[in-house]
């Protein structure tokens, strides 16, 4: 009878102790209490990870070799977005083929523009190509001021001020945690930079060419120089008259390096290549374009490092 009993409770301690166990994992991985983010892409996540820490379960929509013009809505996206408390999309229209879609179909008021989890991460970056008239004609995608900022690393404090303004909004108490985070990134983002400048320092004033206009901070950053784009206007591809005017450009002025992106095929940018004896190199332009490059840093780290050899 005794021993029966002993049994019993070994097995209900057993029981106990396991659904405990299974219990603290849920909430681990789950991540009760945590601020629930959204990133359209994911250099706004790396940012948005860093500032929130443990605080926050981050998500990115877009992956770091799509195209952020052109990203595919899918319903596991607007679920997500349902139960976000925070969104952060880089705005200046770069994401309108997508985001408005989204946004309207998760029907959760928190993140709508104007909500106190929406974060426009735009907001201060001094912008760069701002159009005289606002149109889309001939395709034009970057109506407002060229949208790829972040491509500055100089931005991303500027981003990230703003994640963190969201997540003192709509979690105050955590406020002092964020505002460390913040501090941290910066003095990394400082330290570093006086590395990638001390890198592309021979470089200053080497003319490039770009498959898409989406260089211009980072030109303004390192002093590069890009003189002209395969594609005669942003979103339009390249033409068979554009691609002679480069590599008039290129023999010209004796431009030897092509610049394209992830999502871009190498054809046209080979052709020219081919014709000027120059040579293409893809850089990342987000965080994620290749697996070495995990975090914001990184995304400098290997653009920096590309260039550099490029040049060599
Ligand atoms: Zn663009």
């Amino acid at each position: 009878m005794d021993r029966r009993r002993m049994t019993m409770s070994g097995t209900r301690i057993r029981f106990v102790v396991g659904f405990g166990l299974a219990l603290a994992f849920l909430t681990v991985s789950t991540g009760y209490g945590q601020l629930k983010v959204v990133t359209t892409l994911p250099d706004l996540e790396s940012i948005a990870k860093f500032i929130g820490g443990e605080q926050v379960d981050v998500y990115s929509i877009a992956t770091g070799f799509q195209n952020p013009h052109f990203v595919d809505p899918k319903p596991s996206y607007i679920l997500r977005l349902a139960r976000a408390d925070v969104f952060v999309t880089v705005g200046l229209d770069l994401e309108i083929g997508w985001v408005p879609s989204l946004l309207n179909s998760a029907r959760n008021a928190k993140i709508q523009k104007g909500g106190e989890g929406y974060v426009d991460a735009s907001l201060g970056v001094p912008l760069l190509q701002i159009p005289t008239s606002a149109s889309r004609a001939q395709g034009d995608i970057h109506v407002y001021g060229n949208p790829h900022y972040w491509l500055n690393p100089l931005n991303g404090k500027v981003i990230a001020r703003n994640i963190l303004d969201a997540f003192v909004r709509t979690d105050p108490d955590h406020r002092s945690i964020y505002e460390s985070n913040l501090k941290e990134f910066n003095e990394t983002l400082d330290a570093r930079m006086k590395l990638w400048a001390a890198s592309m320092l021979p470089y200053k004033g080497k003319k490039i060419i770009a498959y898409h206009n989406e260089w211009p901070y980072f030109e303004q950053c390192f002093g590069l120089q890009i003189v002209d784009f395969l594609e005669p206007k942003p979103g339009i591809p390249p033409t068979p008259s554009q691609l002679l005017k480069i590599i008039n450009t290129m023999k010209r002025d004796r431009i030897k390096i092509i610049v394209i992106s992830p999502y871009f095929t190498t054809e046209s940018a080979d052709l020219v290549a081919r014709s000027v004896g120059g040579k293409v190199i893809t850089l990342a332009t987000s965080v994620g374009a290749n697996e070495k490059i995990k975090t914001y840093f990184e995304l400098f780290d290997h653009n920096v490092s590309q260039l550099e050899e490029a040049f060599r």
